[in-house]
């Protein structure tokens, strides 16, 4: 409980790591590097306790990674093609260092800065981060504040961020699920409900073609509950293009509603996903390669599998999709839920 010393970064500035939370609940661990989940304990319906997230052994590994980890991510979540965008006719130029495009807010995202610890309570805090007009590019000084607040049940998160210029926010946070415990294999066998009937299909480089393609008849149904295993093994052209599931999933209805389910039946561990936003993306863990290490080992492709709540990747190209654009002295919110229960229904062992 409360506030340890989780590592230092090579500059030699302090990592905390914030314990919330208490047993037989979940435990949830957050670093103030990215303000990260770092751990997230839960008792499986098997009565056994794991931390079924992925996360690096320091803070320096961390840094080292473009995993992104557990990492609350801004100040925009996804992809932006070429790094460019047009706010009211002047042209925005953004950090752009995946294959040309703008990822998950540029080189230098809000993963990898210190956020500063506004609250900390038992079972909740808030982290704040101030981003310099400029940041990455993104016009105008913006702060942002995440909310963790863990229950019996679950655990919520509340981001919010208010600039004094208009722009572009999309936050979101981006931990990696392995139900059967962080460094158990690979979450082949998880099984995956995504309410949502089409998914936007993306070109070579992951940015969204501009259509909605149906889920049915493809390995994208998830409609109802699938192993994810048989998905990112099917020759479908898309999957093959981003080696796996990587895609947003346009969600069915609109307000605060269940997005997702994932289960793993062999520890009856169950995590819902509630959220407000229009989009989510879907991430098979296909980039874990083996290079970078892990709490307790190396991770490799599959090990995780992320679940980002966000509007749709390069929404500022679209003008016909939810909008990312955040006016001046207006508040941008976004909430997201991880609903743990245990799942009572015994699977198959092994
Ligand atoms: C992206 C992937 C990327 C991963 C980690 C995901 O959200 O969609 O393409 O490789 O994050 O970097």
């Amino acid at each position: 409980m409360g506030m340890t010393t989780a590592g230092r970064l090579p500059d030699g500035r302090k990592v905390h790591a914030l314990e919330l939370g208490a047993p037989p609940g979940p435990v949830l661990q957050v670093w103030t590097l990215g303000a990260t989940v770092h751990r997230l304990e839960v008792t499986g319906g098997d009565g056994v306790r794991r931390n079924v997230v992925l996360g690096h052994p320091s803070p320096a590994d961390h840094l080292e990674s473009t995993d992104y980890l557990g990492g609350t991510i801004g100040r925009y979540a996804n992809r932006i093609a070429g790094g460019r965008l047009e706010l009211d006719g002047r042209p925005v130029t953004l950090g752009s260092h995946d294959r040309g495009n703008h990822l998950h807010g540029g080189p230098d995202g809000f993963d990898r800065r210190i956020w500063e610890v506004l609250e900390l309570g038992s079972h909740h805090a808030v982290l704040r981060l101030e981003s310099p007009d400029g940041d990455q590019g993104f016009p105008g000084h913006l702060t942002a504040t995440v909310r963790f607040a863990v229950d019996a049940e679950g655990v919520d998160l509340a981001f919010e961020a208010v600039a004094d210029a208009t722009t572009v926010v999309n936050l979101t946070n981006h931990s990696y699920f392995n139900l059967d415990g962080e460094g158990s294999g690979t979450v082949d066998r998880h099984e995956l409900t995504v309410a949502a009937d089409h998914y936007t299909p993306v070109d070579a480089t992951g940015i969204p073609l501009g259509t909605h393609a149906e889920v049915a008849g493809t390995p994208f149904d998830f409609r109802t509950p699938r192993p994810v295993g048989a998905a990112v093994r099917s020759r479908h052209e898309q999957v093959r293009l981003a080696r796996g599931i990587d895609h947003n999933y346009v969600l069915r209805g609109s307000g605060w509603r269940t997005a997702a389910v994932l289960e793993s039946r062999r520890t009856r561990t169950r995590l819902e996903l509630l959220t407000d936003q229009p989009g989510l993306q879907v991430y098979t863990g296909n980039f874990l390669d083996g290079a970078r290490s892990g709490a307790s080992g190396l991770y490799r492709q599959g090990d995780g599998m992320a679940l980002e709540p966000q509007v749709f990747p390069d929404s500022p190209h679209h003008p016909e999709w939810p909008s990312a654009r955040l006016e001046a002295g207006d508040t941008y919110r976004a909430s997201m839920r991880w609903g743990l229960i245990a799942s009572s229904t015994p699977g198959p062992t092994g």
